[in-house]
């Protein structure tokens, strides 16, 4: 599964945070997630009840996702919309051609930390 190759990275990308930063154990992991990427946040959710119990710093933390919407830019007529709501066709003009200018980002945008300070 996809998203299982992406919860490893990030949990790789946590674990340098947390050498670096010398911490134990984090609280939530904040992921954005762009709607262009293809990634389920369900199965975000579910994989990462499982990844998480194999790290010790990740162990019973939460994960939050934040879903960036995906915009396209016509490349008829120039307009910006968001794709879902539209079905990827530009409400002005009717074209599917297109340019995604936000939506295709997926990467840690926090890691959390409650209490003990
Ligand atoms: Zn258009």
């Amino acid at each position: 599964m996809h998203e299982l190759t992406l919860l490893f990275g990030v949990a790789d990308q946590v674990g340098r945070v947390v050498k670096e930063n010398d911490i134990d154990h984090v609280d939530a992991v904040v992921l954005e997630v762009g709607e262009a990427t293809a990634v389920v946040p369900e199965f975000m959710y579910d994989g990462y009840s499982v990844i998480s119990d194999e790290y010790d710093f990740l162990r019973g933390s939460e994960l939050i996702i934040n879903v960036v919407k995906a915009v396209g830019r016509c490349r008829n007529c120039g307009k910006e919309y968001e794709i879902a709501p539209n079905e990827g066709k530009c409400p002005e003009c009717g074209s599917f051609s297109k340019e995604i200018i936000a939506g295709q980002d997926f990467l840690i945008k926090e890691v959390r930390l409650y209490g003990d300070c």
